[in-house]
């Protein structure tokens, strides 16, 4: 990964000016890992990196006010195996400055607030996944026979479950 991870962390004190505001924000990140993003209204519009037969352009990103970047993927929805293919994780989309400040205390709760935001988006993802595998598990308790399709979206929903999973142990 052309982007660096991990800041000052653990290394007592960090320098002034890393407390201000990382280098690498989650839109630099994003731009580096997709080199044919173009820019597209207030967003980007980027091809897909998931591997699908409608990749074209179909990636979108947009950098919000606080800096966190929200991505959709018009063809595959698939915003956790997106971050996969670039090896990066939902906490990439949200800015690097959570993670340096000026006191150990500030820094623990720093840290707090970006993980509740990293599960707060994992359990929304854990949620309707859920609801996936409960509306396959209700068609097959009336007798439906799956489709091949329909299965394959069942095993990615175990597939997104566990990645869910994989942001809530950090
Ligand atoms: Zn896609």
């Amino acid at each position: 990964m052309a982007h660096t991870k991990k800041g000052p962390l653990g290394s007592g004190a960090a320098p002034r000016q890393a407390c201000e505001m990382s280098a690498v924000t989650p839109l630099n990140c994003l731009l580096t890992a997709l080199p044919d993003a173009r820019r597209q209204g207030k967003g980007y519009r980027a091809n897909c990196p998931n591997g699908h037969s409608k990749a074209k352009g179909s990636l979108s990103f947009v950098e919000c006010a606080d800096g966190a970047v929200l991505m959709h993927c018009f063809a595959c929805g698939d915003t956790l195996g997106v971050l996969r293919t670039l090896g990066l994780t939902l906490a990439d989309l949200y800015p690097r400055h959570l993670q340096t400040c000026h006191s150990r205390r500030s820094l623990r709760e720093r840290r707090l607030h970006y993980r509740a935001v990293a599960w707060s988006s994992a359990l929304t993802v854990a949620a309707y996944e859920a609801s996936v595998v409960l509306s396959a598990a209700a068609a097959i308790a009336e007798g439906i026979r799956l489709s091949h399709e329909e299965l394959l979206r069942v095993s990615v929903a175990a597939e997104r479950l566990e990645d869910a999973r994989g942001v809530m142990r950090g």
